[in-house]
């Protein structure tokens, strides 16, 4: 496969960088010398005043807790650089309001547990507005949140897949697969996603038709959270327009060799990057039911895609994403529902979506990659000695060491560049 030209892809053209850069210097480390241990931890914080040369950098030293201003729930931070105070909610959906967190954070949770916006207006008895107008400003955080620890990822394989929003209504027998394909093949209800099958580590998720144009925004997303020089084995469905949008962001420019001594150098090609490795999977289904599997391996030779499946035990027909798109179903609301709810257009579908990648990631525990505790406590009573650490995704692939919670992730001021390691 190689073609003579980048084929375009209108991300690539128009081509921002996912993280702005940091400002070449960091400024000097403030250590305190004086008077006991600070009580407030504000390693997490930063100056927000783009004046201040401390600005953006956290855990720097420069910031003193200055109390509850007027008995408020939040404290309120000093930067003793330039004098500026802030309070620690300044840049997260809690700001200026007089909700209660708790009834926020319930709201939230409730729309990352698959609930519905009516619903969840309905639970607590809150204006259906006002959820999505939380569930807006809250999906923008998480995104913030998710592209500050998803960067600059080594992975072994990439699985995508595009989750058809209409799989009830299949299920239900009221139209099939095909005639819903076609009907829904310009429609914006694909939920696109992209998974490392080892951490289960979503990549990247994303809602929008499906279309070559959709598979390369899809595929330069993913190749933005992954490092520069990683090249993983990529699994996908018989969609075929993922294969240009693969090439596209995994091939170089390559010069081929003269075929005589002399007359002009041949055109230069863009080829797939040697190492890229990447096979279909195709399922053949008649009468909704899955008559066969079969793959074909498009980049690289079957022996080096096993290689990379053989320590799991993997065969390229076995991964693949499906336990996912059941997970997503259950905890986006406007998918899986029937045709009727979204043709008539569910509010708030991307923003669900952009909470579910972060919740998924970051706090809920997932069973296969739970951790055994190095020294397996006792348990009281007669419980079984082994212990299992509750484990995300984003924990099985070292972007953090803990489970967050919904509440921690809201109140996280996302700093403005990624900081360095070890802060
Ligand atoms: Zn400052």
């Amino acid at each position: 496969m190689r073609a003579s030209t980048k084929p375009p892809c209108d991300a690539c053209e128009h081509a921002t960088a996912p993280h702005p850069h940091a400002p070449a210097a960091p400024p000097p480390r403030i250590v305190s010398t004086r008077g006991r241990r600070r009580q407030v931890d504000t390693s997490s914080h930063f100056c927000p005043n783009p004046d201040c040369a401390y600005r953006g950098w956290a855990g720097w030293g420069n910031l003193r807790a200055n109390g509850h201003p007027n008995g408020g729930p939040w404290q309120q931070l000093l930067c003793v650089v330039c004098r500026r105070y802030f309070l620690e909610t300044l840049g997260t959906l809690f700001h200026g309001k007089r909700t209660s967190v708790e009834l926020i954070v319930r709201v939230i949770a409730c729309l990352a547990e698959g609930l519905g916006i009516r619903g969840t207006a309905r639970v607590f008895e809150v204006d259906p507005n006002t959820v999505l107008q939380w569930l807006v400003e809250a999906a923008e955080h998480l995104q913030a949140f998710s592209r500050h620890f998803l960067h600059g990822m080594h992975v072994n394989q990439v699985q995508l897949d595009e989750l058809f929003a209409l799989l009830s209504a299949v299920k239900d027998g009221e139209v099939n697969e095909a005639e819903a394909i076609t009907r829904l093949e310009r429609t914006p209800q694909w939920v696109w996603v992209a998974l490392d099958p080892e951490s289960k580590v979503l990549l990247a998720i994303d809602v929008g038709d499906r279309t070559l144009a959709m598979a390369q925004r899809f595929v330069h997303h993913v190749a933005q959270v992954l490092a520069p020089d990683c090249a993983p084995l990529f699994l996908t469905d018989g969609f075929r327009e993922y294969l240009t949008a693969l090439l596209t962001h995994y091939g170089d420019w390559v010069q081929p060799p003269r075929r005589q001594d002399t007359g002009p150098l041949p055109k230069p090609r863009w080829m797939p990057r040697p190492q890229l490795l990447y096979a279909q999977v195709i399922k053949t289904v008649r009468r909704r039911r899955l008559v066969r599997v079969s793959h074909r391996v498009v980049f690289g030779s079957l022996e080096a895609v096993n290689a990379v499946l053989a320590p799991h035990g993997w065969h390229i027909n076995t991964a693949f994403v499906e336990r996912l798109n059941l997970t997503i179903r259950q905890h986006v609301a406007a998918v899986g529902r029937r045709v009727s709810t979204l043709c008539k257009g569910e509010d708030g579908l991307r923003q669900q979506v952009a909470v579910f990648h972060c919740y998924y990631n970051f706090c809920l525990p997932h069973a296969s990659v739970c951790q055994p505790l190095p020294q397996p406590e006792s348990t009281h009573g007669t419980g079984s000695t082994t212990q299992w650490r509750p484990c995300t995704p984003a924990m099985a692939a070292g972007l953090t060491d803990h489970v967050w919670t919904l509440r921690e992730v809201l109140l996280f001021r996302v700093p403005p560049w990624p900081q360095p390691a070890g802060v």
